[in-house]
């Protein structure tokens, strides 16, 4: 079956997104490597190089599923800082806290359920707000945009990485290619589970595009706005502070 991602409304947008990922929860990371060649890692460590957290510091690491970025966060805030992996799906939030545990991460990090258009955080609570391949996945953006800048503390940081548009025709179209044809076969063949992967393919194609994010960004309240794009743009890094 076939998702018809561009036609459904908002609840059912929700539910579809709920559906994807407690159905890839288990075998999300796995797909992760697979499908981005492992590159995936490399974007993420940019992302913390970028976020520039220190110890002591408060950080939401929001849409934070299975929590690699969380992982690398709690080792540099340390035993004085903390960070919170806020998912509003609890089988992500499952797999990613016995993940942590297994690595030996547990006293700083705490884990909350929550959808990231109404944040259950006081106003100014967070140093740094990362949110890695989650946005295209929120049904209201701006709403979650407006809730991430009123929980950011003033001086602090949101750092959005979501996939983008590819700067170059040639990738253009490599990239449809893969992402249309590959990913759905290769979801197929590894997780026996299609949809899911035609569903990533078709968030992929309908986010934002790099200056239109910037845009959101800036009409949410952010300030000094930038991106830094990744492998040609199919991934870009938005920055922005709230003042
Ligand atoms: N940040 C992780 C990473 O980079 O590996 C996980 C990214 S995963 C592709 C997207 C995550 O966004 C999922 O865990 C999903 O449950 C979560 N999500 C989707 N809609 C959300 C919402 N409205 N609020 C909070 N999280 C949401």
């Amino acid at each position: 079956t076939h998702f018809g991602y561009k036609t459904v409304d908002a609840d059912k947008k929700a539910d579809m997104v709920a559906g994807v990922f407690h159905s890839v929860a288990t075998r999300y990371d796995i797909m992760n490597d697979v499908l981005s060649f492992g590159i995936h890692r490399l974007w993420k460590r940019f992302t913390i190089e970028c976020a520039g957290a220190r110890p002591g510091m408060k950080v939401l690491d929001l849409a934070g599923g299975t929590g690699d970025l969380t992982a690398k966060f709690s080792h540099i805030v340390g035993e004085t800082g903390e960070v919170v992996l806020a998912d509003i799906n609890d089988s992500m939030l499952k797999v990613g806290r016995s993940k942590l545990r297994d690595k030996g991460i547990v006293s700083n990090v705490n884990y909350v359920q929550a959808n990231a258009e109404s944040l259950p955080f006081p106003d100014n609570t967070f140093d740094i707000i990362t949110i890695a391949f989650g946005l295209r996945n929120v049904t209201n953006k701006d709403a979650a945009l407006a809730s991430m800048q009123r929980v950011l503390k003033p001086g602090g940081k949101l750092l959005v990485l979501e996939f983008s548009k590819p700067k170059h025709a040639i990738m253009t179209k490599a990239y449809d290619l893969y992402s249309f044809k590959m990913l759905p076969m290769i979801g197929k063949m590894i997780a026996d589970d299609a949809d899911s992967y035609e569903y990533l393919a078709e968030s992929i194609r309908m986010h934002p595009d790099q200056e239109t994010l910037k845009g959101m960004m800036e009409q949410a309240g952010l300030e000094q706005v930038d991106y830094i794009n990744m492998t040609d743009g199919i991934v870009a890094l938005h920055r922005g502070y709230k003042f």
